[in-house]
């Protein structure tokens, strides 16, 4: 199924997950997408070279065990910037062999280890490839404070308005933690003529390093009622786990008032994380 359709009947719910870095941590994966599938999700995505490496079978084989294994809609990452024409019409191949219908189209950054081919500078010119070449559901990736490195919010909205008109046909944004920053990125999204269908991307934060490299790596800015959970509560992880679970059911909560198109959790492979958010927030993402 084309996960754009969902959004006609409901609010939709989603977990994204990621390829475990060895082949000795490969079951891991397979235990979280035990402990999701319970949990109601209306897909799942699987990340593709997430902070390095360059891991696309395994996020094909995962996100197509997440479909025939789990009987559970898949969304596959795709990362343009390393990638040629001729490797991505490769991949498409393997989506359709596999049954995968969405692909989440991506520029990426620039790591170690790969070199960038030139053929994909940035994501809507891989959208536009993937949809001249293809039948897949294409979803985009948005920035509700702005992409780190563009100049204004204003400018990043105005790309995005291309990769919408390239094809996407739905948004997920990258995880903030100040939801007004996510009210006022809506206003000036539908302002510019977008559309589509947005979900809110909420991370539960329970560990105050991991945090802090995300932060520096996305730019996201950490409101100060954030900074006294993770300041009073740093040396003791179960409350520090606790209040960070609290942090994203109330964020939820919030967002579900304002109506918004769907929830996009990035649980980190932490099914236990998930399960509290999903039982908090069940009836209210349903009513
Ligand atoms: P783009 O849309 O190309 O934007 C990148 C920058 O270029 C922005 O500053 C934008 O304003 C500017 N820009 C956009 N289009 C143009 C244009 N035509 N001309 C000039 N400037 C332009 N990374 C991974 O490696 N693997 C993943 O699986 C992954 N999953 C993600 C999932 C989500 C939901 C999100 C929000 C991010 C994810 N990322 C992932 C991170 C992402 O790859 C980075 O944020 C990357 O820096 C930007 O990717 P993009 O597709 O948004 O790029």
């Amino acid at each position: 199924m084309k996960t754009t359709e969902l959004f006609k009947k409901k609010k939709v719910l989603s977990y994204e997950v990621f390829p475990p870095k060895t082949t000795d941590d490969a079951h891991t994966i397979y235990e979280a997408l035990g402990g999701l599938q319970g949990l109601c999700p209306d897909f799942i995505s699987v990340t593709y070279g997430a902070g390095g490496g360059t891991n696309c079978a395994k996020t094909l084989d995962i996100a197509a065990a997440v479909k025939k294994q789990y009987k559970i809609e898949s969304v596959a990452h795709l990362r343009g910037l390393d990638l040629s024409k001729d490797e991505v019409l490769h991949i498409i191949g393997e989506l359709n062999e596999k049954g995968i219908e969405n692909v989440l189209a991506l520029r990426g950054d620039a790591v170690q280890d790969t070199v960038p081919t030139g053929d994909f500078k940035h994501a809507d010119e891989l959208i536009a490839y993937i949809r001249a070449h293809s039948d897949l559901n294409i979803l985009a990736a948005c920035y509700p404070e702005g992409h780190p490195e563009s100049e204004s919010l204003a400018q990043d909205i105005a790309y995005l308005k291309r990769k919408a008109d390239a094809g996407a046909s739905q948004l997920i944004t990258q995880f903030f933690l100040d939801n007004e920053d996510f009210y006022g990125f809506l206003e000036k999204t539908r302002a510019a003529g977008i559309a589509l269908p947005i979900q809110a991307g909420i991370m539960p934060v329970t560990n105050r390093k991991s945090i802090e490299r995300m932060v520096k790596m996305c730019g996201i800015k950490l409101p100060k009622k954030f900074m006294r959970i993770m300041d009073r509560y740093e040396h003791s992880p179960a409350a520090l786990r606790d209040a960070g679970i609290a942090y994203a059911i109330d964020q939820i909560i919030d967002l579900l008032a304002h109506d918004v198109d769907g929830i996009h959790l990035y649980i980190m492979n932490k099914p236990y994380t998930a399960k509290r958010i999903y039982e908090a927030v069940q009836n209210i993402i349903s009513a």
